[in-house]
């Protein structure tokens, strides 16, 4: 294996070797006889096996034993500075220029055992079921297709109208009364013809209408709107199927998504079992809000914050570059506090039926 270093500064104080690699901190690294900042200097002029290294660490006239070495290399690499060579390219050409920008994020993430070629297969061989492409499907669609997703699934019952047009960027004027899911499943193939698109125009009354389509999908993403409670049967589904679900929506001033992570976090159904004791104001204000009908107020600029927020989150079920940020909560973000962002967690409801409807995992080895 040849270790590569990655792009990072460093300068030497004193006894100490100031390290740079994500631009908002530093690392303070003890080095009295200059060993690391010679490794450092080596691995600068390009990757090598350990051999080659020891060799050219000894040519500066700085002797290390391989268990030095290795030591140090395992140390750079717990702080995500140096990678595995062959782990940061696919070797095709075509698809590493494809993908120049979503290998470079992942570089952020590899270390010597998890390889950007790693992390970008997982999402190569994904597939997406998106759950309406309008007001923040829309851009959600063009994240998840920028990220390469292998196969998407859309699913959409309306058609293009005009007053989509301020926020919903996936559509053209041409497309106006044509089926939303046909028009986004045409700009994905015109986008990139690699990924595989499914259309499925229906409406959906409740779980059972999603059961067909949970069968070999990774992920659940987007949101149903047109009843209060499409976003619990959205959660049903995909708990039930054991399927990481985002989702995301706004009210008039606040943003928000959660995710579940089935058997894992709570989910959508726990969220909804926080209901204030009866007969109170706050009673009556909540249910006010499950039954109140208002017309979406997403902007593009609103809009296009939640799609992305939604596949960000999609991606660290994907790939694990992180761990979901909103496993069994609520992200909030504020619009009348400059998108200001909170976490609410779910309530712990032990006996949720819902949850209780999740597959057993095996556990990974
Ligand atoms: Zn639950």
């Amino acid at each position: 294996m040849r270790v590569a270093l990655k792009e990072c500064s460093w300068q030497t104080v004193g006894e100490d070797l100031i390290v740079v690699f994500d631009p908002r901190e530093s690392i303070t690294l003890e080095d009295p006889e200059g060993k690391v900042e010679a490794l450092l200097s080596v691995l600068r002029e390009g990757p090598r096996d350990v051999g080659a290294l020891r060799a050219a660490l000894g040519a500066r006239g700085v002797e290390v034993t391989g268990q030095e070495l290795d030591g140090g290399l395992k140390g750079l690499a717990a702080l995500g500075l140096v990678e595995r060579a062959e782990g940061r390219f696919t070797g095709d050409p075509a698809v590493d220029e494809r993908h120049f920008s979503n290998l470079t994020f992942f570089g952020t993430f590899s270390d010597l055992d998890r390889h950007r070629t790693d992390y970008l297969r997982r999402v190569r061989e994904a597939h997406v079921l998106v759950l309406g492409v309008g007001g923040g499907g829309s851009s959600l669609v063009q994240c998840l297709a920028g990220l390469g997703v292998g196969r998407l699934t859309l699913l959409d019952h309306d058609r293009v109208e005009t007053r989509n047009f301020a926020r919903q960027f996936l559509y053209k004027h041409e497309d106006i009364g044509r089926s939303k899911v046909e028009r986004a499943a045409a700009w994905v193939r015109a986008y990139d013809p690699d990924i595989e698109v499914r259309t499925v125009d229906r409406w959906v009354a409740g779980p059972d209408d999603l059961a067909d389509l949970t069968d070999g999908t990774d992920l659940i993403v987007g949101g149903l709107d047109g009843h209060p409670d499409a976003g619990l049967w959205v959660n049903e589904a995909a708990v039930r199927a054991g399927v990481p679900l985002v989702v995301g929506g706004a009210t008039r001033t606040l943003l928000s998504y959660m995710s579940v992570d089935p058997g894992e976090s709570a989910c959508l159904a726990c969220e909804f079992a926080r209901q204030p004791e009866e007969g109170t104001g706050a009673a009556a204000a909540e249910d006010l809000v499950h039954g109140m009908r208002t017309t979406n107020p997403l902007i593009g600029p609103v809009a296009m914050q939640i799609g992305s927020l939604i596949a960000l989150e999609g991606l660290r079920y994907l790939t694990g570059f992180q761990e979901p940020l909103a496993a069994g909560a609520r992200v909030r973000l504020d619009l009348r506090e400059g998108l200001a962002a909170s976490r609410v967690p779910f309530p712990d409801v032990p006996d949720c039926p819902v949850c209780a409807l999740a597959p057993a995992r095996v556990a990974a080895i």
